[in-house]
Formats: structure tokens, C-alpha cells, sequence
């Protein structure tokens, strides 16, 4: 089954929640190997979205509801996320195009797109130890699941375990991006922040996907 734009709210308001309960989780990530920021600065541009979601016109795609999260995250959540996840959530938007519903196949390019825009915009590279390093995994699961004929909750699915892993797979690295790039070898050891929280939010999109 496709998913719609009731998913699409779903995954926004699941996302919400889970940004809110894992709030001092990420702030206790971002202090060890940043500025602390990161679960503050999420869970604001989530709570942000939520009452936006009330104005939705009538006949709205998930292409939409994506589009309302980039443009909220983008003016609310700062740093380096901020635009990242704008960017992600504005590609997503435009591979989503106007389709009231997304298949397998959708959900993994999407999730290219998405992956793709926040390459071009952070110049990360795999291994580097930011978001991405949740983000390839997934893309890769995705796109191995769509070719294999899965539907779009279980192509989530397999984004979301991949995410995770790539997320755990951090631990160890020397980050090469972003802030905590400046404490050089001191950085391993510690998870990524936004490799977590893109986690977080691929396995609400699979929960949403699943309910
Ligand atoms: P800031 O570092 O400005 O305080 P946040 O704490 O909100 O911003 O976000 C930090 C996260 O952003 C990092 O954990 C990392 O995953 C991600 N990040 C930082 N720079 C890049 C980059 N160039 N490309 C991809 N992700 C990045
Ligand atoms: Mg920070
Ligand atoms: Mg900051």
C-alpha cells in the first residue's frame, strides 16, 4: 500500500514526539563532541511544525507536509541541522512531487534526493562522521529493498535499521565535518549527534508507515 497524506502527518507528529523524548540524549551527544545545542535546536523546529499542521488546505500531498518541514526547520532550527534537514526535507519535497501516494520506489528515491541534498549542501563524505553516515546506509537499504519489489512501510523499514546501524558505526570514527571536526582524534569514541537524530526520524516514518 502507498503512503498518503495521513502518513505524511502521522510521520511529522511521530517525529515531534520522538525528538522530544530524545531531546536530552541528543543534547548529551552534541555536548560531548559539539556545543550541546542539537537536541534544543530539533526539538524546536518539530514543536514549530505542529500547529502548521492544523492549516494544511484541504487536498494536500506528502510533497506538501515535507515541504512545510523544510521551510520550518530551515527558520527555526539554526546551526549546521538547520539547513541540512531544511535542505533533505525540500529535496524530499520536489522528488515527492504532486503524488497523493508513495510507493517503494518513491520512498527510495526520496530518500536519494533527500540524502543528496544534504551532500551538496555539507560536503560530507561517508565516513566523516555527520548525519550522512546515517543517511548512505539507509539510501543504500532503501534502494535494495525498492529493487526487490518490498512495499513503502517496509522499505522504511529497512531505511530505519540501516540508519540506526550507520548511527552505532559512528562511535569510533574521527570526525572530518562540522563542529565536533574540531577536536580531531578526541571526537571518536562519542555517537554522532545528527547521525542519531536522522535515526530517530527515519524510524518514525517506518512506525507512521507501519500503524
Ligand atoms: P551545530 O554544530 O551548528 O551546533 P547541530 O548541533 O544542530 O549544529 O548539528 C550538529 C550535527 O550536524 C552533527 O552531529 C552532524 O551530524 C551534522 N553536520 C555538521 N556538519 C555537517 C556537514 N558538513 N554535513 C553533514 N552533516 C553535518
Ligand atoms: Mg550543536
Ligand atoms: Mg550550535
Amino acid at each position: 500500500m502507498g503512503l498518503d497524506i495521513t502518513w505524511a502527518v502521522d510521520w511529522v507528529r511521530r517525529s515531534a514526539q520522538v525528538i522530544a523524548d530524545h531531546r536530552v540524549e541528543l543534547i548529551t551527544l552534541d555536548r560531548e563532541i559539539g556545543d550541546g545545542d542539537h537536541g534544543e535546536n530539533m526539538d524546536r523546529g518539530f514543536q514549530a511544525v505542529l500547529p502548521k499542521l492544523d492549516d494544511l488546505a484541504a487536498g494536500s500531498t506528502p510533497g506538501d507536509v515535507l515541504k512545510l518541514v523544510a521551510t520550518t526547520l530551515i527558520s527555526t532550527v539554526g546551526g549546521a541541522a538547520g539547513p541540512l534537514y531544511g535542505t533533505a526535507y525540500l529535496k524530499a519535497a520536489a522528488a515527492a512531487g504532486g503524488a497523493v501516494s508513495l510507493d517503494g520506489t518513491a520512498i527510495a528515491a526520496i530518500l536519494t534526493a533527500a540524502r543528496d541534498g544534504v551532500v551538496s549542501r555539507g560536503k560530507a563524505e561517508s565516513g566523516d562522521k555527520t548525519m550522512i553516515d546515517a543517511w548512505t546506509p539507509a539510501v543504500d537499504a532503501a534502494d535494495a529493498a525498492a529493487a526487490a519489489g518490498v512495499d513503502a512501510a517496509g522499505v522504511f523499514a529497512a531505511a530505519a535499521d540501516a540508519a540506526e546501524a550507520g548511527a552505532v558505526a559512528t562511535e569510533p570514527l574521527v570526525a572530518r565535518k562540522g563542529r565536533a571536526s574540531y577536536l580531531g582524534e578526541r571526537s571518536a569514541g562519542h555517537r554522532d549527534p545528527g547521525a542519531e537524530s536522522s535515526a530517530l526520524l527515519l524510524r518514525a516514518a517506518a512506525d507512521a508507515a507501519a500503524a
